[in-house]
């Protein structure tokens, strides 16, 4: 998307570049989407701009990398010691840029710090291969050099810092630009911790979907860490192959989720709904096609009816709320389409199914669709808004095939009290995470990654960190006559 520019007004956001901020002749807004009211002015880049963040960082890169990792580690943790000073303010922010309540604000905020935390005790000691008196053979693992990272709008919190913090742990430095709809806590967080790294080493630009296509093809950049949908990360990969930069990809997802017969309804209701409705389903791992046995098929649909009546919708603001609103107007259209295709369709809404399009904010109702078909719009793709299909199950392979028929391959859920079962059926689904009766678990040390279109690479554990590296052999002929 291309946000529109307007003059620049006075605006406490700023880019951060060579650790110093820099605004811009031209600015984009910043709405509260539970309000759609401007809350904010962000600069928006220039090449100029991107150039400079680059020499900045391609400068930084030769001492941060010599840098001993143990002081690099130290500073990591530190920027979590900082963003924990100031959660406040960032839980505060967060809400009001990107609309989810408190308490998953707080899950992001308190898991970046963590993550900072975590992933500042990681590290990728040398391996010796062999150690004769001949011959020495190294194998280790060295930076790449400068990374660009491109942020959604969904997490910008912590889908920055798990690039930020393996990036500088590994020995890069980092440009990160945030989603032009979420740019606030990005630029807040890049600014807030420059006083404890040397200049370049942290950047921060703000501007639009080209500002993003300028970094891919940037030559001064060396790898991209990317998350948002599979359509962009196809083009970044296309854009990178010019100056074959290193990519990790972390793409969309269409998780189906499957219910075993044995389910107490009334129990695994609550958690299903949570698996697809946590950020208003705006989660690239929400459950977003619930597979249900024909045995609990009707119970199961009506204890999620009965659920989704208590759970409140409004601005993430207000402490009762519990889903906030669609993030952006270009996403808020997106979740109509879906909405239109099944009214259309004259698929069956078991509940929802119309959006208040005169509401203040981007609000949209919890919607649960009764069993459209397997070859429906809402079930092949990722409508990333709270609409939801419920499909029925008999046959245990034919319910494994129609999960893993699909492009993406992010994650998946099983649900039912048979564990063997459980863990049977979710060995055979092709996903990069499997979660068995839990969902949204991570973990900094737990490897994240999807298959299939969902992406290339890894971030978290020492997978992701490695992809900060490059790989590196170093052999040692100890012989004193073999080079006299
Ligand atoms: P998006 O692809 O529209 O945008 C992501 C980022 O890419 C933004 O910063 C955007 O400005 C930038 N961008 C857009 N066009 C670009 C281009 N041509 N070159 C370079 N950068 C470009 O995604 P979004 O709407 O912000 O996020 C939602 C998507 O992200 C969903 O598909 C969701 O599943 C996915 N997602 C994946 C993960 C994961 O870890 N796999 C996590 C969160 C979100």
């Amino acid at each position: 998307m291309s946000t529109p520019t307007t003059p620049v007004r006075t605006s406490t956001f700023a880019m951060t570049i060579n650790g110093r901020s820099v605004t811009s002749e031209t600015t984009s807004p910043v709405f509260n989407p539970a309000t759609t009211e401007v809350i904010a002015e962000v600069p928006i880049a220039t090449p100029t701009d991107l150039d400079a963040a680059v020499d900045a960082a391609r400068d930084a890169f030769v001492t941060w990398s010599a840098t001993p990792l143990e002081e690099r580690q130290a500073l990591v943790a530190a920027i979590g010691d900082r963003l924990e000073a100031h959660a406040e303010q960032f839980l505060a922010l967060l809400t009001a840029e990107q609309g989810k309540p408190r308490p998953m604000a707080e899950w992001e905020v308190y898991g970046s710090i963590t993550w900072f935390r975590e992933i500042a005790k990681q590290s990728l000691p040398e391996e010796v291969l062999e150690d004769t008196s001949e011959r020495r053979v190294i194998s280790r693992y060295t930076p790449l050099g400068v990374v660009g990272a491109i942020v959604p709008w969904n997490f910008p919190i912590l889908l920055a810092v798990w690039k930020i913090a393996p990036a500088l742990v590994a020995g890069n430095t980092i440009i990160v630009k945030p989603s032009p709809f979420t740019p606030l806590c990005d630029l807040k967080l890049v600014e807030l911790v420059q006083d404890l790294l040397p200049p370049g080493v942290l950047s921060a630009v703000s501007g639009d979907d080209e500002l993003g296509k300028w970094i891919t093809a940037h030559p001064g950049i060396d790898k991209i860490a990317f998350t948002g949908s599979t359509e962009t990360g196809k083009h970044v990969m296309r854009s990178a192959a010019e100056t074959l930069k290193r990519v990790t990809l972390e793409l969309g997802g269409n998780d189906p989720a499957i219910v075993l017969p044995d389910v107490d309804p009334a129990k695994v209701a609550p958690q299903v709904f949570w698996a697809a409705f946590q950020n208003n389903a705006q989660f690239c791992n929400a459950a977003k096609r619930v597979y249900i046995h024909d045995d609990v098929y009707d119970a199961v649909r009506d204890e999620l009816v009965a659920y989704a009546r208590t759970v409140v919708v409004g601005n993430g603001a207000d402490p009762d709320t519990q889903l906030g609103p669609i993030q952006n107007l270009p996403q808020l259209q997106k979740v109509q389409e879906y909405f239109d295709d099944c009214a259309e369709h004259g698929y069956t809404f078991a509940l929802g199914g119309k959006i208040d399009r005169s509401a203040s904010g981007w609000f949209v109702p919890v919607t649960l669709v009764d069993n459209p078909p397997e070859d429906s719009r809402l079930v092949t793709e990722e409508p990333f808004g709270p609409i939801l299909p419920l499909l029925r199950w008999s046959d245990e392979a034919d319910v494994i095939a129609r999960a893993n028929d699909t492009v993406w391959g992010l994650g998946a859920t099983v649900w039912g009290n048979d564990l063997d079962a459980v863990e049977r059926i979710g060995r055979q689904l092709e996903s990069g995470t499997v979660w068995l009766n839990e969902v949204h678990q991570y973990s900094p040390h737990q490897v994240f990654g999807g298959h299939k279109q969902s992406g290339l690479g890894a971030e978290n554990s020492l997978h992701g960190l490695a992809e900060y590296t490059n790989h590196q052999t170093i052999t040692l002929n100890k012989v004193p006559n073999a080079v006299s």
